[in-house]
């Protein structure tokens, strides 16, 4: 926790390293000398795996080494009243069949709907005493339109067409993230079972060729090359493009002219929630609630979960079969499964022992793209940010716009280009691409009445920068008044309204979160690192080089963001194999030994 500068004025007095400990449910217990299974990680997709493999019977531990569940999605309380979703704050992407199988809701998850999206305020003088002019996206077609139309009639007629043709490649996607990647090894080296197994891999993109049709090319285009390009063919006005733009290039060191963006920005809408497709919510007790939740889920069926483990090695015999952890403190713990949810790096290059993998292997991990231009902010104010382009009510109650993913900095594509243009100097952005979101205005749990917490996702911060220079306390706090100044041009009045303030450059998400280089995803979402190549060519199937070692984090398919898919699918992938050296396994729990379990 940063305390805020003395220039902050009422300096709150904050003195921890790291959030309020609170209880945690579910997590405690004795640890046991072995399980089937040890889980590294209470990451989401961690906890996810856990839960489906105890449901199937698979006896299942999970090892975290921070003090709170959740990895990334996780709430802290770093001010006494302020609970923060300190990582991730925004909930889309959890795969439905996740919600439905682990019974989230009877475990406690509340989500709240943003009907409004997305509020884009412009910095311009008002015309005539009006205020400057915003852009305000959301559920509401007509109304959305209305809003395009101030900037371009043509691109409010447009707009409808968009998203129809964004969708069904977003539904074409859906099928390929519930599955294992096509497995090209297997095809030349498999066994014949094997290969007619593996031959079902191929559904779900023959599933995707089906829905896209004759506009395959057209998709093409969108997935491999720059946003902007994408862009520039649907529409004219600079505000919307550049709004669009930001989801592009969300947690990824490129510039929306960069090829390949179209697919951030895709994974950034095939999400949905309770069957609305594209819908983003926060979770009732910040994301730590969801993780909660999933813990529950888990804790529910009998797996067991426990903070303060940091493992520090994975076991493997003299076969090269896994055979447990041990743990910082020395502790083994035995098993015949061990998932991690850690990165690839982390789990290949600091917990496998070396000598278990392939050298070509061991330095292709390590060649990974890891860079990432995010530095998160968490803010606690007492009182709502005030828009010159939205005043607030005389009352000070939320408006509308108060709910959305707020874009500032946002009102031209090319401001973005050149946020990005600074970092590749090694400088943190001038004028910082900003997501600024205000949970609580949704969710009164977070903040004292009247107060806020405020999160603030910024990039574009160079891990290392340039002249030898290191995020050192004078380093973040000047960057984060660089942020700050750029809000109070849009909400003058939001400087005085700072409470306290957190900041996480991308060494600090290393650090804290077990992030490398700070990358929100566990690696770069480019396309050279997605499906059948994430993390690495004819590794993308959950196994590892070590027998009965699994990846379950987004450093496997499909990759980053809350989504749960790599942990269910990893589950799924280990279940089998659990199943085929254990067969007393179908005798002991019959009716759950086979996938899908619910
Ligand atoms: C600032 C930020 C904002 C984001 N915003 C969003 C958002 O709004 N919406 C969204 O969908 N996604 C968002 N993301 C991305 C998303 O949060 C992550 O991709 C996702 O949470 C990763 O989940 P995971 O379970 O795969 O891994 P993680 O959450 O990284 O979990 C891995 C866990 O393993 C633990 N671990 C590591 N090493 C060891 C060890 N040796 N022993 C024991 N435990 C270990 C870590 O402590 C951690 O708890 C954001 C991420 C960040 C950082």
């Amino acid at each position: 926790m940063t305390l805020p500068s003395q220039r902050l004025g009422r300096a709150f007095a904050v003195s921890t390293q790291q959030s309020l400990r609170p209880a945690c449910p579910v997590a405690g217990g004795h640890l046991q000398p072995e399980y089937d299974a040890v889980v590294i990680g209470a990451g989401h997709n961690g906890l996810i795996a856990a839960a489906y493999l105890q449901k199937l019977g698979v006896n299942t531990a999970v090892l975290e080494r921070r003090h709170v569940i959740g990895g990334a999605a996780v709430t802290e309380e770093l001010i006494p009243g302020f609970k923060f979703s300190r990582a991730s704050y925004l909930l889309s992407l959890l795969r439905p069949q996740i919600y439905k199988d682990l019974e989230l809701k009877k475990h406690g998850l509340k989500v709240y709907f943003r009907n409004l999206y997305s509020f884009t305020p412009m910095l311009e003088e008002g015309i005539r005493d009006k205020p400057p002019r915003s852009l305000l996206l959301g559920t509401d077609m007509a109304e959305t339109q209305k809003q395009i139309a101030q900037f371009s009639p043509k691109d409010a007629q447009a707009f409808p067409k968009y998203e129809k043709f964004m969708n069904r490649l977003a539904s074409a996607i859906d099928p390929l993230l519930d599955a294992t990647p096509v497995d090209m090894t297997v095809f030349q080296h498999g066994s014949l079972h094997q290969r007619l197994r593996a031959l079902f891999t191929f559904k779900p993109l023959l599933q995707a060729g089906l829905i896209l049709g004759a506009q395959l090319p057209q998709y093409y285009q969108v997935i491999t090359g720059p946003i902007t390009k994408v862009l520039d063919e649907w529409f004219e006005s600079e505000p919307l493009k550049a709004t669009l733009a930001t989801d592009a290039v969300i947690g990824a060191m490129t510039s929306p002219h960069t090829p390949g963006s179209g697919y951030v920005l895709l994974h950034h809408v095939m999400g949905g929630l309770e069957g609305k497709k594209g819908a983003w919510g926060y979770v009732e007790g910040g994301m730590g609630a969801l993780s909660h939740a999933i813990a529950k889920a888990a804790a529910a069926h009998g797996a067991n979960i426990f903070t303060e483990k940091p493992v520090d090695k994975v076991q493997v015999n003299s076969n090269g079969q896994v055979q447990g952890v041990v743990l910082k403190d020395g502790t083994e713990v035995r098993s015949k499964l061990v998932l991690s949810n850690a990165s690839p790096q982390i789990t290949f290059l600091k917990l496998v022992p070396q000598e278990w993998l392939p050298e070509e292997f061991f330095k292709r991990i390590s060649q990974l793209d890891t860079q990432s231009p995010v530095t998160k902010i968490n803010v606690a104010v007492d009182k709502l940010p005030n828009f010159l382009a939205v005043p607030n009510s005389t009352s000070g109650q939320p408006l509308p716009h108060h709910q959305c993913s707020i874009h500032l900095n946002c009102e031209d594509t090319q401001v973005l280009h050149q946020a990005f243009e600074d970092a590749t100097k090694g400088i943190p952005s001038h004028r910082p691409m900003i997501e600024l979101c205000i949970p609580s205005s949704l969710d009164p749990t977070l903040a004292p009445p009247g107060c806020h917490v405020i999160s603030l996702f910024t990039q574009y911060t160079p891990y290392t920068m340039t002249g030898g220079k290191v995020w050192d306390e004078q380093e973040r706090n000047a960057y984060a008044d660089r942020v700050f100044d750029c809000i109070e041009a849009y909400a003058p009045g939001f400087k005085k309204s700072v409470i306290g303030r957190d900041i996480l450059t991308p060494p600090d998400l290393e650090r804290v979160f077990g992030l490398p280089g700070g990358n929100i995803f566990h690696g770069a979402m480019s396309l050279d690192q997605l499906y059948f190549a994430r993390p690495l060519p004819s590794h993308s199937n959950y196994h590892s080089p070590v027998r009965g070692l699994y990846l379950c984090g987004s450093g496997a398919h499909p990759g980053g963001g809350v989504m749960g898919a790599a942990g269910r699918n990893a589950a799924k992938v280990a279940f089998e194999d659990f199943k085929s050296i254990n067969p007393s396994l179908i005798t002991e729990h019959p009716g759950h030994c086979s996938w899908p379990a619910f």
